[in-house]
Parts: C-alpha cells; sequence; structure tokens
C-alpha cells in the first residue's frame, strides 16, 4: 500500500511518539476515578483517538471526515480509536440517532471493538464523576455558584473590547458554593436560579475563560439516565473529561473549538491537581471542518428539510446524510476515497460536491456491471424484421473485465430507443437517427432509417428502419459497416418496466444559506423526477443496494427500501458526466 498522506496532525502525533510523550504509565489517580478508567492505560506507542458524536441527528458527510480521520489515525498508527456517544444534553437526543450512528461508522468500513477491547463509551455513564469533579474544583475554589440571572449574566459577560465584571457572588465561600450546588442537584432550585461556573478571568481577552458555565439546572429526562439527574453538565465541562477519563491522546476537533482550547487544558490541570488525572493529558488539536457545496452540513438544517417535508426523510437520497448517501447508491469505498482526496487542513475552505460524485464514478467504474436502460422510450419499428422472430443479442457484463462474463438479451421487431436519439430534421452534426441515416444498435444491428409515425398532434410516435442481416455485432460481417451512431435500445416485448428515479443536486445554489440566506430558498426545484424506464430484462434479478452503470446515463443502484424481488426501482446516484460544470 502506499503511504497515507501527511498531514499536520500525523506530524504532531509523529513527534509526540519520537519524543516519548506516551511512554508507560500508571495510573495514580484518584480512587473513584481510577476505576472508571475502562479504558486500558496506554501502551507506549499507541494512540488513541475518538469519535464523539451527539445522539440528536444522523450523521451527515461532514462527520465521515471526522470519522474517516478518527479511525483512520487509529488504524495506520495501531492504536485505537473509540466511539463515545457524547450525550450529556437530555434534550434532543434519542436511541434512535444511537442506533443509527453506529449503523453508520460500521457501514462506512470503521470499527470501535477488537480481540481486547470493545471501545464504545456513552458521556451520560460519567455523570457521577463530572459531579464528583465539580464537588472538588468547588471545594478548591475553582468553581462557584453564580446567581445572576441570564440577562444579568450576560452584561456582565462584557465584549471582545470590553473586559466582564465580576459577579456579585463570585465571592462565596467554597463551603456555601458546595451547599448550593448540592442543592441544585436535589432538586431544590428552579431552572436559570444558578449555575456552576469556573473561577477564572473575567478580564480574559479569551471570552470562553471568563467563568465558564459548568454545569446548569434541566429539569429534563435523559434517554439514558432517566430522571435520576436534574442538572447537567456543559460541553466545555464534559469534554475535556471524557477525553481524559478514556485516556485519549490526541483529541480531534473542528476549528470552532480552538478558543476553547485554553478552557480544556485550564480543566485538565486543575483536575490533575487534584489527582484526578495523570499526565500527559488528552491533547486537542483543530482540524477544518467540511463544508461541501451545493449542500448542507449541519443537523439543525438536515432537521429543517425533514420538517418542511422538502425530502423525504433522513435516508431521502438527495440527503448528504450517510444514511441518504448510502440510499442514493454510495459505497463506503468512495467515501472514504473523498475523503483521502480532501485531506485535512487548519483553515476552512469549500469543496466542491464535483469532488464527491467523481469519487464515486472513480470507485464504481471498476465495480459496476454495465446495463442498459432507455429512460425516455420511443417505439422503433425494424420494419424488414420478421413477425415473430427473437433472436439473443451478447454484450459483456464489464467492457474491462472479460473474467465477469456476458449478459444475454433479445432482440425483435419492436425495440424502445431513446426519444433523443430521434431526429426528424437532424441539427448540425447530429449522428443519430434520422431518415435515411445508418446507425448501429448496440451489441446487434446496423439499421436505416426510413422514416416515423405521427399522432394527431404531430408528436413522433414510432421510428422506422430496416435493419442489415449480415451486420451483427460480434460476425464477421459487422465490420464491413462504418457508421458513427451507436444506440442502445431495449426489445419492447421484454423489457423491464421500472420506476427510476433521477436524483440530482438538492440545492441549485452552491452555498446554500450562506450569510445567513435561508437555505430552503436555494432548494433545486428538479432534485427528483421520477419516471419509468425501459430496461434490460436481465435487471429483473438486481438485488437491493445492487449497483449498475446504465450504458450512457449513468451509474444507478436498486432501492435498498423499495425494491421487490424480480421488481427492482432504481435510484440514479450520479451522471458519468459532470453537468454542473464543477
Ligand atoms: P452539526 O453541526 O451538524 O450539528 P456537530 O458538530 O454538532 O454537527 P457532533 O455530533 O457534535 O455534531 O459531531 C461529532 C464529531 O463530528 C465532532 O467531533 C465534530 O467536530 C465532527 N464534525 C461535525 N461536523 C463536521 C464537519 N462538517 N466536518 C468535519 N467534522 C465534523
Ligand atoms: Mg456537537
Ligand atoms: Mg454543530
Amino acid at each position: 500500500a502506499l503511504p497515507a498522506p501527511t498531514n499536520f496532525i500525523r506530524s504532531a502525533i509523529d513527534e509526540h511518539l519520537a519524543n516519548g510523550k506516551y511512554a508507560p504509565r500508571r495510573w495514580a489517580g484518584h480512587p473513584d476515578v481510577a476505576q472508571a478508567h475502562r479504558a486500558a492505560p496506554l501502551d507506549p506507542a499507541k494512540i488513541r483517538t475518538r469519535f464523539p458524536p451527539e445522539p440528536n441527528g444522523y450523521l451527515h458527510i461532514g462527520h465521515a471526515k471526522s470519522i474517516c480521520l478518527n479511525f483512520g489515525l487509529a488504524l495506520d498508527y495501531a492504536g485505537r480509536c473509540h466511539m463515545r456517544f457524547d450525550d450529556t444534553n437530555p434534550e434532543k437526543e434519542e436511541q434512535e440517532y444511537v442506533d443509527s450512528i453506529l449503523d453508520s461508522v460500521r457501514w462506512l468500513g470503521f470499527s470501535w471493538k477488537d480481540s481486547q477491547e470493545d471501545n464504545l463509551y456513552f458521556a451520560s455513564d460519567y455523570f457521577d464523576h463530572f459531579y464528583a469533579m465539580a464537588e472538588w474544583l468547588v471545594l478548591a475554589g475553582h468553581a462557584y455558584v453564580d446567581s445572576q440571572n441570564t440577562e444579568e449574566m450576560r452584561a456582565n459577560r462584557g465584549t471582545l473590547t470590553e473586559a466582564g465584571r465580576n459577579s456579585p457572588f463570585r465571592d462565596r465561600s467554597p463551603e456555601e458554593n458546595l451547599r448550593l450546588f448540592r442543592e441544585m442537584r436535589d432538586g431544590k432550585h428552579a431552572e436559570g436560579s444558578h449555575v456552576l461556573r469556573a473561577k477564572i478571568d473575567m478580564a480574559s481577552p479569551n471570552m470562553n475563560m471568563r467563568d465558564p458555565a459548568l454545569y446548569r439546572i434541566r429539569v429534563a429526562s435523559h434517554h439514558r439516565t432517566g430522571d435520576k439527574w436534574c442538572i447537567y453538565p456543559m460541553y466545555d465541562y464534559a469534554h475535556p473529561i471524557e477525553d481524559a477519563l478514556e485516556n485519549i491522546t490526541h483529541s480531534l476537533c473542528t476549528l470552532e473549538f480552538q478558543d476553547h482550547r485554553p478552557l480544556y487544558d485550564w480543566l485538565l490541570e486543575r483536575l490533575a491537581e487534584g489527582k484526578f488525572f495523570d499526565k500527559p493529558l488528552p491533547q486537542q488539536i483543530e482540524f477544518a471542518r467540511l463544508n461541501l457545496t451545493y449542500t448542507i452540513t449541519s443537523k439543525r438544517k438536515l432537521q429543517e428539510l425533514i420538517r418542511g417535508g422538502h425530502v423525504d426523510g433522513w435516508d431521502d437520497p438527495r440527503m448528504t446524510t450517510i444514511v441518504g448517501l448510502r440510499r442514493r447508491g454510495y459505497t463506503p469505498e468512495s467515501i472514504r476515497l473523498f475523503c483521502d482526496r480532501i485531506g485535512v487542513a487548519k483553515a476552512d475552505s469549500w469543496v466542491d460536491m464535483g469532488t464527491l460524485e467523481l469519487a464515486l464514478r472513480d470507485d464504481l467504474e471498476a465495480k459496476a456491471a454495465r446495463a442498459v436502460a432507455v429512460l425516455d422510450p420511443l417505439k422503433l419499428v425494424i420494419t424488414n424484421w420478421p413477425e415473430g422472430k427473437v433472436e439473443d443479442c451478447e454484450a459483456p457484463a464489464h467492457p474491462q473485465q472479460p473474467e465477469r462474463g456476458k449478459r444475454v438479451f433479445p432482440i425483435s421487431r419492436e425495440l424502445w430507443i431513446e426519444r433523443e436519439d430521434f431526429a426528424e430534421t437532424p441539427p448540425k452534426g447530429f449522428f443519430r437517427l434520422f431518415p435515411g441515416n445508418r446507425v448501429r444498435l448496440r451489441y446487434g444491428y446496423v439499421i436505416e432509417c426510413t422514416g416515423c409515425e405521427k399522432d394527431a398532434d404531430g408528436n413522433v410516435i414510432a421510428v422506422h428502419a430496416t435493419y442489415f442481416d449480415d451486420s451483427k455485432s460480434g460476425t464477421p460481417g459487422a465490420d464491413a459497416y462504418k457508421v458513427k451512431g451507436n444506440l442502445h435500445w431495449a426489445s419492447a416485448a421484454h423489457a423491464l418496466d421500472a420506476e427510476v428515479r433521477l436524483y440530482d443536486r438538492l440545492y441549485k445554489d452552491p452555498h446554500p444559506g450562506a450569510g445567513d440566506t435561508d437555505h430552503l430558498a436555494s432548494l433545486n426545484p428538479d432534485s427528483k423526477k421520477v419516471i419509468r424506464a425501459k430496461l434490460e430484462p436481465t435487471l429483473a434479478a438486481a438485488l437491493p443496494d445492487d449497483r449498475f452503470q446504465f450504458e450512457r446515463h449513468g451509474y444507478f443502484v436498486a432501492d435498498r427500501v423499495d425494491s421487490k424481488p424480480g421488481a427492482p426501482v432504481f435510484n440514479r446516484a450520479v451522471t458519468l458526466k459532470d453537468s454542473w460544470g464543477g
């Protein structure tokens, strides 16, 4: 295999490993917490990363970048990657999302389990530890209960150019803070009446260091801990502790968290002083989030699409959720290839949707069997073909892979061809069917167009042609015919009549919702077209998730939900060429 491309995260890891940062160490920490170290202590040369989604929605293509990065590094460095649900927020979290997230990570080809460890974690399992550490911070004078209301707190926070003001409650004694914090825990206070805050510096130029909130009161049921708690830890408090408890070495997150890193480090330093953790502590490293044109990578906006009925659910093939991409026909390999190609950088940028689509074409080119589909059928009658005669034609399953064998399908007197392959008066450069012109029926015979039939309104309803019986593809006479056009077709009496969904990009603007505009205003009205097509009869045997290249049209997949035995429904995954000029 080729060496993995390097990037600034790998350089950091290489340096940490070379200078022995993770030399063997003993976990001498706090007895309560030592027990919680379900992840084995570090091996000198092992890194631990984690993928920490909040179970409040389905994963999207942006998460795939993080998954490939975290699990990919663990694989390359023979380390471990933890699958962790960051489920510290009681609202909006559900088991449905947990199940779907696990399924998506597995489908992408990654595993959090090996012969020694099953690294599946829930941050909600650490609630007791978060709480115990908070009590220690209170007693050590590093945290206090603030009883200002939300407006007062906001007003006293200051601005980027103006220092904040200390809360009048900032100098409460540790004993009073502990008493109030316990009362908060015991449900004695209303939501919003008190918060636990870190005591750092209200004049810090970094707003995140101005006494950030650590715990808030929320009278809400949690999907795993039920009504046990009515105070919940803030993300900035919980996340570093989760990482440290699991012996994570490199905590990779997106750039928005760069300004939170001083708080991450401050908190772990304090807790190391409290003997909760030993050094080296986990290190947060930020990378650029994925922004992909013509789509959105935000769970909230994806929710809006569903709630507004703009798509048919989380797995709608136009959604860039993992389940949507899967149903659209994307393979795990194509998504991993895409993530490899885009790499990781330290600055935000946009990646063109064409890059994702190209990765799918590049993956399917060698994998997908070829087949014929007539998407906009027009009848072709071969007037000199004997009535009732049916003959077999042969085509390779894959033109570059003869070992995959041949497909066999019938030709007869009446065929379906694409409507756009006929013109009564041909435009300049048209070399398909028009009266007097010859073309080859792919894998069949050369025909010459003799005219067409029209209805009362002048619409063409059938094309007429004659065939040359010594011109069949693969026979010695075939080469004598020199024609430019090569048309695909399906025998009218034998074709499989099937539903085909022609999907296109969900948005017509490259940056939907940019500059605070409504992303819904950018929806592409033509993102889904349902048609009935005439397909090569061999496609009746297609199983859900089978992928094909429909010659000249693109890559299609038998829909994993709606296909029935003998009656597949196809989704267009991607056209053969980029029609968006990307
Ligand atoms: P969203 O903004 O869509 O709600 P999130 O960041 O809140 O996503 P989490 O469930 O917290 O979603 O994300 C889990 C992990 O995936 C985090 O480590 C996060 O940094 C990463 N991640 C989320 N979106 C992207 C993205 N667009 N590009 C790269 N990584 C991402
Ligand atoms: Mg989040
Ligand atoms: Mg987010």
